[in-house]
């Protein structure tokens, strides 16, 4: 389907560029001694410049081999060759549902026939998904048509369909520092790098140059979708900035976790690098890093299932003026990711980051809650097997509604974990990867811009969103996606979705 052509004296387009003039508007609020608010129109204007030309994308996925990596790289080769296979209810296509660059649309604005809709992925020149090239690293020896057996969660017949044509992508070696993951992990460890931490550093630097070159991709992302790691310390000295980092990687500590490694080695090769776990990975010495070097980073933690719900039905409640008081989510899976976070202290990681997901939209509202009041919010992760990829969360939801009501919700919701992580991960390369193309400058800056480091556009897809330094934390859902459409929006010169219709609204 074609892009969109903005046909605006705000927009141009060169060869090389979409460049808009885009009026920015917002509000500054002061409070008066008496307690009242004077409220400040402001418009700021911003021109945002697109670069046209679509890089050649390569992706290295850490932890290639476990589900979400072999789940992601099998789907997007199936949707490449629009593979189809029989199942017990008919014949299944691929596709790329419950992703929003490539299976949601916008309202591009008003037609002849009403409102007109169009892919997100039309909006500006996005890499296309099927033409990504993969690479990783595992700990873990299996190649990527075993793993993807191991996982179970793509159907048989298109797994005997994708067999041959994965069997050739093994991942490299990486590192393993067991202390950082469950125990129950160590048998599937045989395809691990020795060697100081320094060598190890060197190393995975070398595979991402070499992966450059023998792939002939123009850019890299390195992506993070292995085990979920026990949080690392944060101390002076240590890792609180780049160069004690630097040098703490130098000196062998062994409280540098592979996750900082892989963070740092991205850095340094100018590298976007995106957390799809929990840990600790930017400690403040890997975002002083990537600010120094300018270079991209996003996470953490993917926001796929129960957190996301929980992200759009505390906003619903909370915006209705009505008072969630107890938050319960029970969940259960059988597969890998479940085997690693029945150890406490990789459980612990997950609690942290599923913990504050409401915290936003409870202090957006002082009628219902108090300074510092917060629903009572507990989480709990079983693993059970003979589930698999296809995990339960089972969440209970109460509320005060008028008059000292209650409102109780339960919600039982079982799906395959990969296949909602998996267009999430496509999500983020691709967001990241425009993001590394879009610039801006405000009023009359002679220079263009990037984005901050943090990257921190990328909430939308994660559960506890990294966000630069005073930077609000947006969890609610709606919100973070206006976000994204609202600043592609900007690129292309239309303003933000304000759905007032004001156009219907006439007598
Ligand atoms: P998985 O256990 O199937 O895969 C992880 C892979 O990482 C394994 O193959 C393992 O061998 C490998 N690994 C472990 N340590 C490594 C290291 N240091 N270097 C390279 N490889 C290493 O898990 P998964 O289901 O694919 O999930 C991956 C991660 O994504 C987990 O941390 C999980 O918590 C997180 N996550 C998943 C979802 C989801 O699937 N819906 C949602 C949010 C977060």
């Amino acid at each position: 389907m074609a892009n969109v052509k903005v046909d605006s004296p705000n927009v141009s387009y060169t060869s090389k560029h979409i460049e808009s003039k885009y009026d920015y508007s917002t509000t500054k609020v002061y409070q008066d001694h008496n307690g009242g608010y004077t409220a400040t129109p402001v418009t700021t204007r911003y021109t945002f410049r697109t670069q046209r030309t679509v890089p050649k994308l390569g992706v290295m996925l850490v932890g290639w081999g476990g589900n979400n990596g072999t789940t992601v790289t099998a789907s997007i080769l199936a949707n490449k060759l629009g593979l189809t296979w029989h199942t017990k209810d008919g014949i299944q296509h691929s596709n790329y549902f419950g992703s929003i660059t490539q299976a949601s649309t916008v309202c591009l604005g008003t037609g002849p026939e009403g409102e007109v809709y169009i892919p997100m992925k039309n909006m500006l020149p996005f890499v296309n998904p099927d033409d990504i090239v993969f690479d990783g690293w595992d700990i873990s020896s299996l190649n990527i048509a075993e793993a993807m057996e191991r996982a179970r969660v793509l159907d048989y017949n298109l797994t005997t369909q994708l067999r041959p044509l994965l069997e050739h992508m093994k991942p490299r070696p990486s590192i393993y520092y067991p202390d950082f993951i469950a125990a129950n992990q160590f048998d599937r460890a045989d395809n691990v790098l020795c060697g100081t931490k320094q060598e190890q550093l060197e190393k995975i630097r070398q595979d991402i140059r070499d992966f450059k070159t023998n792939s002939g991709v123009d850019k890299v992302i390195i992506l993070w979708t292995a085990n979920t790691e026990r949080f690392s310390d944060v101390r002076c000295g240590l890792n609180d900035t780049a160069d004690s980092l630097l040098q703490s990687i130098r000196k062998n500590e062994s409280e540098i976790s592979p996750s900082t490694m892989f963070a740092v080695a991205s850095i340094l090769e100018g590298v976007t690098y995106i957390n799809g776990s929990p840990q600790n990975t930017f400690v403040p010495g890997v975002i002083q890093l990537a600010e120094k070097k300018r270079v991209h980073i996003a996470g953490d933690d993917f926001k796929s299932g129960q957190t996301k719900l929980k992200s759009v039905l505390v906003d619903f409640l909370v915006s209705a003026g009505i008072k969630p008081v107890s938050i319960v989510s029970y969940n259960h899976l059988g597969n890998n990711d479940g085997k690693n976070l029945s150890a406490p202290h990789t459980f612990k990681s997950k609690e942290i980051s599923k913990s504050n997901v409401v915290d936003d939209m409870v202090q957006s509202n002082n009628i219902l809650y108090e300074e510092g009041e917060k629903p009572d919010h507990c989480v709990v992760i079983k693993y059970v097997p003979h589930v698999g990829d296809s995990k339960r969360a089972m969440d209970e939801y109460t509320s005060e509604i008028m008059m000292g009501g209650h409102n109780t919700l339960v919600i039982h919701n079982t799906c395959e974990d990969s296949l909602l992580a998996s267009p999430l991960i496509i999500d983020l390369i691709i967001i990241a990867e425009i993001c590394e193309r879009i610039q801006f400058k405000v009023e009359e800056d002679k220079e263009f811009q990037n984005f901050n480091a943090v990257l921190s556009l990328l909430s939308y897809l994660c559960k506890a969103p990294l966000v630069p330094m005073g930077t609000p934390v947006i969890n609610a859902l709606f919100r973070q996606r206006n976000c994204i459409e609202n600043i592609f929006r900007a690129c292309i010169g239309l303003s933000p979705v304000n759905h007032m219709m004001l156009e219907y609204k006439h007598e």
